[in-house]
């Protein structure tokens, strides 16, 4: 079968189920007092579960995390549910199963119709605590990432960015998805994680059930089910073959990264919190391009505070002592949601309210965020990054608010890097056409091709659907990015690519004749991005550009790349 690559590396492992979608079938019961014992029994074994996983997230994560699960061990106690969940056993005859799912949705519907948005956020809890209930009634194993105990390649229809969070054990050894695109949050981390992955996978769970022998290749998107022993070979022998080539490139430790014609580019990397400091320095990242502090917000039952992201930020800055980190400042919403923040519901979201535009809204989590950054400054060569800009008028009130908050820490006689550099992601079509006049405003550009992407192709990079139109290749992103790289040159700021396409090996040569400074890529890429631009002529890339800008579509711009 086949999906979309989405993270290189082969896998060979058991397949784990996220069982999101078990299909729940109304039943009588033959006797209602078996089920009564059955939903008793589920109920236990529920709290146990929930106190399991609450002591694993203390240990691992931290207390505050923790929290989420002891209100789900409650809502498991509440008479409103339990009673109503009787009832029906009792009154109508059904089975537990069919009894506990009828009396969530009613709580649930009850929920959503009060004008309390605490209350209404309390139906993600109620969903995942009556899933886990039928999951126990029914005897299936249930789905906690953190808690994978054997060597498993994960399978599911979705796994959210809060799901791949919570992968914290060793034994996860590749993911496959129904849905989402190669640029989707979820693979992204995956690739950070060096973890292989597939996504859009369709007819996955149809064909592919728990404990089936699973092999995966994350760059190509292959995979089989309990294959024949010459495919696991062959298998064996490719995985062999990449540990080779990974260990080839170790030579390219600590040298500097410059093209045979001398020049030199910086490659950085993407993570999504400190834990990923340790792939970068394995990797002799040059710097952190893209830091995506919404990471440190999911997964969690409330905001964090200042001081633990103080606390976050301070790590990177000292880890890459010196060398350049880019934070960026909290980019939530699209694909990137927080149980705890009440977001309306969007027809749009990734066209809706989200990363700057939720910032410049909510000062407050705002300030928060900037003085742990300025903070944090006072340890490293921090920088500054706000995401989504689609207007300098963004800009003028971000830097407003930098500077209000550098005004707080002067009166808290705190110290911090009173130069520390603002850039902004060019991810929008509007503002790559006015780079120009942001960057009169900035001190550096990072292009973010993901959504610059999505939005100049007005496809959905989580779509898998429409994923064969989604390309970094179409003329018309490349031509953004030339401009983009033009007019940073013209006001002498320098310019990067936080985006995935920034470790594409075939458009890496384009982007270096396009004169971008820097690269930043997942932390397992860097040393083959070094050895490819060691190789290349900055001279002849910039005739390429030049051919390239002529050509009318992705495919003939591939084609001229390959050849
Ligand atoms: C991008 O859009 O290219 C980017 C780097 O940001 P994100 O993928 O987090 O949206
Ligand atoms: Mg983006």
């Amino acid at each position: 079968m086949k999906g979309l690559g989405a993270s290189p590396g082969i896998a060979i492992a058991k397949a784990y189920v996220k069982t999101a979608r078990i299909k729940i079938e109304k039943m009588m019961a033959e006797n209602s007092e078996a089920e009564l014992a059955k939903l008793f029994q589920a109920i236990e074994k529920s709290k146990e579960q929930l106190d399991e996983i609450k002591k694993i997230t203390e240990s691992k994560i931290g207390v505050d995390e923790a929290l989420i699960f002891e209100a789900h061990a409650m809502i498991l106690e509440d008479p409103d549910l339990v009673d109503k969940i009787v009832d029906k056993i009792k009154t109508d005859g059904v089975c537990a199963s069919w009894a506990v799912r009828e009396a969530a949705d009613e709580l649930a519907q009850l929920f959503q119709d009060i004008e309390d948005d605490y209350i209404k956020e309390r139906v993600l809890d109620l969903r995942d605590v009556s899933m886990r209930l039928i999951e126990n009634i029914l005897g299936l194993k249930g789905f906690d990432l953190s808690s994978v105990i054997e060597p498993a390649i994960i399978i599911a229809e979705e796994l959210t960015p809060s799901d791949m969070s919570r992968i914290s054990s060793d034994k996860v050894l590749g993911i496959i998805t129904e849905t989402g695109g190669a640029t989707s949050h979820t693979a992204i981390m995956s690739r950070v994680m060096g973890l292989p992955a597939i996504v859009g996978a369709v007819g996955l769970l149809n064909a592919a059930k728990h404990d089936d022998v699973l092999i995966m290749n994350g760059g190509t998107g292959e995979f089989y089910i309990n294959p024949e022993a010459e495919i696991l070979q062959r298998f064996e022998d490719e995985k062999n073959l990449q540990q080779e080539q990974q260990q080839a490139l170790q030579s390219y430790i600590g040298v500097k990264t410059s093209t045979a014609d001398g020049i030199e580019i910086s490659v950085g990397c993407n993570i999504g919190s400190p834990k990923d400091l340790e792939a970068v320095l394995k990797n002799d990242g040059e710097g952190i391009g893209l830091f995506r502090s919404e990471f440190l917000y999911m997964d969690r039952s409330a905001m964090p505070t200042e001081e633990e992201q103080f606390v976050a930020y301070k790590a990177a800055a000292e880890a890459m002592a010196g060398k350049p980190v880019i934070i960026r400042t909290l980019d939530i919403g699209g694909d990137k949601q927080l149980a705890y923040m009440n977001f309306p519901k969007e027809d749009n979201p990734f066209l809706g309210y989200r990363a700057i535009r939720y910032c410049l809204e909510e000062r407050e989590i705002f300030r928060i965020q900037l003085r742990a950054m300025l903070r944090a400054s006072a340890f490293g060569n921090i920088k500054i990054m706000l995401p989504m800009i689609s207007g300098v008028d963004e800009v003028k009130e971000a830097r407003l608010e930098l500077q209000r908050s550098m005004g707080e820490l002067d009166n808290r006689q705190l110290n911090y890097n009173k130069n520390i550099e603002l850039g902004i992601m060019i991810e929008t079509p509007s503002a790559a056409i006015i780079s120009d006049k942001l960057a009169e405003e900035v001190d550096f550009f990072s292009i973010g091709t993901n959504d610059l992407t999505q939005y100049t192709l007005a496809v959905d990079r989580m779509n898998s659907k429409i994923s064969h139109l989604y390309t970094p290749y179409h003329p018309a992103v490349l031509r953004l990015i030339k401009l983009v790289a033009d007019n940073a040159k013209r006001a002498g700021i320098w310019i990067g690519m936080c985006g995935e396409a920034a470790q594409d090996e075939l458009l890496v040569p384009i982007f270096v004749g396009m004169g971008l400074d820097e690269l930043s890529v997942s932390p397992p890429q860097v040393l083959k991005i070094r050895k490819l631009i060691n190789g290349l002529n900055k001279r002849d890339m910039e005739q390429h550009v030049k051919n390239i800008m002529k050509l009318s579509n992705a495919e003939s711009i591939f084609e001229y790349i390959k050849t």
